[in-house]
């Protein structure tokens, strides 16, 4: 994680003067919200890449995820399965994918760390994430991996105090009893790392974030060890054209300039239906807030007593006719 000095806070205060999401989550500007807690906020994407495109960013400005703070990482990762679920249903589609940006040329375009979140299922058209390659390897990159990752994990479990049982693997860049990542066998681009986990709608709030936790280090090697530009974490999940397994894994891409690689495609012209999500992701995300603080119940017995008395009378008015 990036540690926010004065000097970088007077930087992101800057940027957060010209960020449109800053001004959305403020309410300054109009934004089609689907979700909101304390820490996040989740809205339709208004050039979506797909029917029932979402972004789900914090609250605060943060310009991309090292910066993110791990309470609001883990809230915010965390939460994805139950929101990936909510969207499913109100999109009636089958698999998803959420792809995170880390810089310009990853295809970030703006300022304010988000994720996108795209629906997804069989025949939708949207066949980008096929990310198999025949690029290689070289050796240098492959021994950054084996040798960084398990001790960035390892430091992240004493940081934490969890632990996912490190599994010792021959074939693995890194396994324990969530996720096993690997160096992609058909690479797409020199570093391409693949962790595969289960069902992403059965994982739990703590192993969800503890997948993306493990994307986040794998993009964070690839970033320092290969000097990238930037980097990608694309996740897959259920059947889609380009993901016929149905089964859910997680790109982590390095990117450079000018590599060709696509992560969102073409924004669909067709945005009649926009206002119809809106109100059909709402009503499914709906149960995901939390309950609103109650007011503390207090009891004054004067006018309890009162009531008692109006209900009495009521009741014998019932009974006994007007005759009392
Ligand atoms: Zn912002």
């Amino acid at each position: 994680m990036v540690e926010i000095t004065p000097e970088i806070q007077a930087q992101l205060d800057e940027q957060k003067k010209n960020c449109i999401f800053c001004k959305i989550i403020s309410g300054e500007q109009e934004g089609k919200k689907v979700y909101e807690d304390e820490e996040i906020v989740a809205l339709l994407d208004i050039n979506p890449a797909c029917k029932g495109h979402v972004l789900v960013l914090p609250k605060e400005h943060y310009p991309i995820m090292p910066y993110v703070p791990p309470q609001t990482f883990a809230h915010m990762f965390g939460l994805m399965p139950k929101l990936v679920k909510a969207v499913n249903k109100a999109t009636i589609t089958t698999g998803v994918n959420i792809v995170v940006a880390n810089g310009g040329v990853a295809g970030q375009k703006a300022p304010h760390f988000l994720v996108h979140l795209l629906p997804r299922e069989c025949g939708d058209g949207h066949d980008i994430y096929d990310y198999s390659g025949n690029s290689s390897h070289d050796e240098k990159t492959k021994q950054l991996m084996i040798n960084n990752i398990p001790i960035m994990m390892q430091n992240h479990f004493s940081r934490t105090g969890v632990n996912y049982g490190v599994v010792q693997s021959s074939d693995a860049v890194y396994q324990d009893s969530i996720v096993t990542c690997k160096l992609a066998e058909n690479p797409v681009v020199n570093g391409h790392m693949i962790i595969e986990t289960d069902a992403f709608h059965e994982l739990s709030e703590e192993q969800a974030s503890h997948l993306f936790y493990v994307g986040s280090y794998c993009a964070t090697a690839i970033f320092e060890g290969m000097g990238a530009h930037g980097s990608n974490i694309i996740l897959q999940s259920g059947k889609s054209n380009d993901n016929d397994t149905g089964k859910t894994r997680i790109h982590v891409l390095p990117r450079f300039q000018d590599d060709g690689i696509e992560i969102l495609g073409n924004p669909i012209s067709d945005k009649s239906h926009i206002d119809e999500m809106h109100s059909m992701i709402k009503s499914e995300t709906f149960i995901l807030n939390p309950s609103p603080e109650r007011e503390p119940l207090i009891i004054n017995l004067d006018e309890m007593k009162k009531e008692d008395d109006e209900i009495t009378k009521a009741i014998n008015k019932i009974k006994y006719g007007n005759n009392i």
